[in-house]
């Protein structure tokens, strides 16, 4: 555990689509800082749910074979890659089934404490970080130093969904991507604990009309004049 000066984090938060995961993946290699993938931990325990045949909507249970488990990543490749118990799932975490379980367990208090433990422990050992996710501004690092809300008109999110998709050689109907882009936007922002918000004094974009570079270039200045006022050096 780190015991040196508190970590710098910078978080950015926004629902499915929003660009969120890119725009901190390019930010991070612009500032050389790591970045934290937390949707990559929720995708993860859905996961866990499904190979152990678990309802992913019984909190208990799901939170019991999180605790006897361990996420984490490997920091050695970019982005970081999510592991369960030392095993490597990124790619396994994208399908439809495990996207869907991943907002059915994130419902539980219980899951979330445990993510959010493991979050807040994640970040004490990287000095800086960017955190992204849902309640990282709201909940987990209400004191990291900005605190960013990315958003995008929900037919704009099921575009960029449908050609990401494409890119990797998956087809999909629009009319399924976007009503499962809805259903989950319902899930995350009306659960009692930790639903998708904007951040009190949080700084919002509207991805919408804006090129990737155009939004990692709006964070990369505002993130770096927050830095200066601070009398931060961006590098630990
Ligand atoms: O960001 P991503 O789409 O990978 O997140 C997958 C799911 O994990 C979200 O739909 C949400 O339910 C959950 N999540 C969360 N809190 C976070 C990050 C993700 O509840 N901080």
């Amino acid at each position: 555990m780190n015991a040196g000066p508190p970590s710098v984090v910078v978080t950015i938060d926004g629902p499915a689509g929003s660009g969120k995961s890119s725009a901190a993946d390019a930010l991070a290699q612009r500032l050389h800082w790591q970045v934290l993938d937390t949707g990559a931990m929720y995708r993860a325990a859905g996961l866990l749910a499904i190979e152990r045949a678990i309802d992913p909507a019984d909190g208990a249970s799901v939170a019991a074979a999180l605790r006897a488990c361990r996420i984490d990543f490997d920091w050695s490749v970019s982005p970081p890659m999510v592991r369960l118990d030392g095993r490597p799932v990124g790619e396994a975490i994208r399908s439809p089934a495990a996207t869907a379980a991943a907002s059915v367990v994130a419902a539980h208090p219980e899951v979330r404490a445990c993510l959010v433990e493991s979050q807040r422990r994640i970040a004490a050992d990287h000095p800086r970080l960017i955190s992204e996710g849902r309640d990282q501004g709201s909940v987990v690092f209400p004191d990291a130093l900005v605190r960013f809300y990315l958003d995008a008109p929900v037919g704009e999110r099921t575009r960029r969904r449908v050609r990401q998709w494409a890119a990797e050689g998956r087809t999909a109907d629009p009319r399924e991507v976007e009503e499962a882009i809805r259903a989950r936007d319902l899930r995350d922002s009306e659960r009692a604990v930790g639903p998708l918000r904007k951040p009190e004094g949080g700084v919002s974009i509207d991805t919408g009309t804006l090129d990737l570079g155009e939004v990692v270039d709006r964070l990369e200045r505002t993130v770096r004049a927050a830095l200066a006022e601070h009398r931060i050096v961006a590098e630990a």
